[in-house]
This record gives structure tokens, C-alpha cells and sequence, in this order.
């Protein structure tokens, strides 16, 4: 880091500071990771430096070789790890991947099927807020009220009452299994496309801790930086009659030149997820889940859906009480990084909420295990349950912080 602290001290100073904030506290958000240090280095590498719009083979520019081996070693891992018979690595985002497959088969207006964001589905799937709002009809499915679980016959009777172009499946904040096979048969029943947005659950998907969409819907999404620990961007699995259609959708449809240097490092990453040590890091993040709904369960907290059947839980703050933004902030002052998210029969607003979602991705990628997670379901339940008692979050923030110093982010 010397040249850029010579350079620019402000931004050094500011990277020295985060680098403390991440190794200091306990990053529980749901959608965070720490990639390895062969990602981290590959993303800050020379492979920044050049345009390489097109695809390997195929560029508008010269001087490409080394690209195009770089992006056929992604898309080869990538077919690999899932089994799948398409990839395309080049969306910026998990965002841009699913703006690619909507514009691969959907005209605007065209009845676009998703779960509701307030019940757990992205932004992308629909939203008002987003492009996929203003440019698709869109028709929303929930939980069942009293189980808050997917109900595979409420989604059914509105297919079929809607007529979809496309059912979009997954979700941002769904603390169970999602069975792909059911909503395939559900689009496949009228005439819909089906469409599987991966982006929490990748990781799991590709070790077979989760069951995969590839193969049984016709497009797979994803992000890299999720559960598959790689850089921050998106990806996208076809079947073989849809790759033509996906690839412009992308480019020239609606990216310009892709980042070379983070395609790079998604060929790492996707190395690394080949590893058998992958599968084992994505089962411990679904037991260090678990770890931790037990641990809050025993201490009367209220879990949406009573539990998690992957590597996020959603904590109903209700009877405590106290509102999703408040439990937000007293956590981050005990050191405790975590997020306010609405849960099913939300009644306040995004911005407040009555929920937190808490994720295990990131603490077990430090190695932390069932002991370590007793530890934090203990201490987020202190806090929550005096929400107002700023010493004990002083406390709880000094034990945080000596727990997470035996598991450096990144050990010598
Ligand atoms: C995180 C997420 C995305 C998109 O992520 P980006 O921030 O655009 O990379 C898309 N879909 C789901 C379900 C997500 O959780």
C-alpha cells in the first residue's frame, strides 16, 4: 500500500480504517463474504487496463489473447462447477445478469412473475423502484401467512390465473429450502419461462448443500460474491437453445466492455469452489447458521418460520417490541454488523421494519464454528433485549472484538 499512500493519503487512511472496521467486529450480513487472497489480488490486478468488448474470439479489439483465455477458464469452471451447458460471465452485477435474461425472452409489459420484495425477493425481480418494475408487468407471490414458508400451490393458481412470461424464483431473505423442481413444473404448466436467481445460495447450490436450478429451469443467475466467496459481480447459466439470446442480451444488449480483471477473478474463484474443502465451508455455514437460531430460540427470540434451513435466519422483533432500524444500530455499536429487513405481515416501512436478517457467511470464511456462533447468538439477544443499555453494548462490543481477533480476516 505505500504507493497509494503516497499517492492519495486520504483514501489510504480510509482503506487502513475499514480494514480495521472488518477485522475488529463480526460481519453478519447475510450477503457479505471475504474473498481469499488470490481473489483479492486477481481483482487488483493489470487485467483493469484493457477493453475486451465481445466474446473470446470474437473481439472488437485487438490484443486480446490473454483475455480470452482468462474468460474461457471462467466459463469452463463455471459449466463445470454446476453442470451446466451455458455460461456467461460478464454481467457487472446479479442485477445486470437478470436485466439480461428479462431482455433475452420478455417484451415490455410482459407479465413477469416473482416473490414480492417485502416477503424476500430482490429488487430486480420487480420492484417498483428498478427497471424490472417500470418495464414489466409484474405479478407477485408471497409466503403462506401462518407457515412463512413458499406455498407451491398459491403460486401455482397465480400462474395460472396470470399467464407469466417468466416466473422468477429465489430470493434475498428466505431462511428455507427452495424447491426449483416445483416451480419448473409450475412454468412449465403455462407455457412460462422459468428463471432461477441463485445469487444468496450459489455456494450451496454448487456443492450440493442446496439443490441446484441448473438443468431443471432454463436460466440460472447468480452473483460471485455471495456464497461462492468471489468478487463482486454476476454470472448467467442457459440451457443451450437460450445462449445466443442471453450472450447479446449482455453484449452489445446492455453492458459495454466487461471487467477483464474481475472475469479473472471469478475464474479463481470458481477454482477454488471446485475444491472439496468448498463443499465442506458451505456445509459449516448452514451449521454456524443453525448454531446461531438455536442459540437465539433458546433465548426466546421469535425466527421467521421458526427457523433456517440455510445460511440466513430472520429475527421477528415484534414481541421485544423494538423496531428493525433500532436493532440495526444497537448492534453496530456492540460491534455487531447485521441488517434491518421486513418480514411477512410487515406493518412498518422499509426504512424501519420489524425484522433483522443475520447471515454466516462471512464469520465462518474466518473459520469460526458452532462454539464461536453460540457465542454471538448469546450476545446479539444481550443487546436486543435492553436495547437502550448503551453500556452493555460497550461491553458486548469489547468481548466482540477480543472473540474476533483470534480469527484474522486475513491470517500470515
Ligand atoms: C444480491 C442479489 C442480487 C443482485 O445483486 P447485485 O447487488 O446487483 O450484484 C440479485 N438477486 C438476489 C436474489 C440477490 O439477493
Amino acid at each position: 500500500m505505500s504507493y497509494l499512500a503516497r499517492v492519495d493519503p486520504e483514501i489510504a487512511e480510509i482503506l487502513e480504517k475499514e480494514r480495521l472496521r472488518q477485522t475488529n467486529g463480526l460481519e453478519l450480513i447475510a450477503s457479505e463474504n471475504l474473498v481469499s487472497r488470490a481473489v483479492l489480488e486477481t481483482t487488483g490486478s493489470i487485467m483493469t487496463n484493457k477493453y475486451a468488448e465481445g466474446y473470446p474470439g470474437k473481439r472488437y479489439y485487438g490484443g486480446c489473447e490473454f483475455y480470452d483465455m482468462a474468460e474461457n477458464l471462467a466459463r469452463d469452471r463455471l459449466k463445470q462447477l454446476f453442470g451446466a451447458k451455458h455460461a456467461n460471465v460478464q454481467p457487472h452485477s446479479g442485477t445486470q445478469a437478470n436485466m439480461a435474461v428479462y431482455f433475452s425472452v420478455m417484451e415490455m409489459k410482459d407479465v413477469l412473475m416473482s416473490m414480492s420484495l417485502s416477503q424476500g425477493g430482490h429488487l430486480s425481480h420487480g420492484s417498483p423502484a428498478n427497471f424490472s418494475g417500470r418495464l414489466f408487468t409484474v405479478k407477485p407471490y408471497g409466503v403462506d401467512p401462518e407457515t412463512e414458508m413458499l406455498d407451491y400451490g398459491q403460486v401455482g393458481e397465480i400462474a395460472r390465473k396470470e399467464k407469466p412470461k417468466l416466473i422468477v424464483c429465489g430470493a434475498s431473505a428466505y431462511p428455507r429450502t427452495i424447491d426449483f423442481k416445483a416451480f419448473a413444473e409450475i412454468a412449465e404448466s403455462v407455457g412460462a419461462y422459468c428463471m432461477a436467481d441463485i445469487a444468496h445460495i450459489a455456494g450451496m447450490c454448487a456443492t450440493g448443500v442446496h439443490p441446484s436450478p441448473v438443468n431443471v429451469v432454463h436460466f440460472t443467475t447468480t452473483t460471485t460474491h455471495k456464497t461462492l466467496r468471489g468478487p463482486r459481480g454476476g454470472a448467467i447459466m442457459a440451457e443451450p437453445d437460450y445462449a445466443q439470446a442471453v450472450d447479446k442480451a449482455v453484449f452489445p444488449g446492455m453492458q459495454g466492455g466487461p471487467l477483464m480483471h474481475i472475469i479473472a477473478a471469478k475464474a479463481v474463484c470458481f477454482k477454488e469452489a471446485l475444491r472439496p474443502s468448498f463443499r465442506d465451508y458451505n456445509r459449516q455455514i448452514v451449521k454456524n447458521c443453525r448454531a446461531v437460531a438455536a442459540t437465539l430460540m433458546e433465548n426466546g427470540l421469535r425466527l421467521v418460520s421458526g427457523g433456517t434451513d440455510n445460511h440466513l435466519l430472520l429475527i421477528d422483533l415484534t414481541d421485544l417490541g423494538i423496531t428493525g432500524i433500532d436493532a440495526e444500530n444497537a448492534l453496530g455499536r456492540a460491534g455487531i454488523t447485521v441488517n434491518k429487513n421486513t418480514i411477512p405481515r410487515e406493518t412498518r416501512s422499509p426504512f424501519v421494519t420489524s425484522g433483522l436478517r443475520i447471515g454466516t457467511p462471512a464469520v465462518t470464511s474466518r473459520g469460526m464454528k458452532e462454539e464461536e456462533m453460540r457465542f454471538i447468538g448469546d450476545r446479539i439477544a444481550r443487546v436486543l433485549k435492553d436495547i437502550t443499555n448503551t453500556a452493555r453494548q460497550a461491553e458486548v462490543k469489547a468481548e466482540v472484538q477480543a472473540m474476533a481477533s483470534k480469527f484474522p480476516i486475513y491470517p500470515e
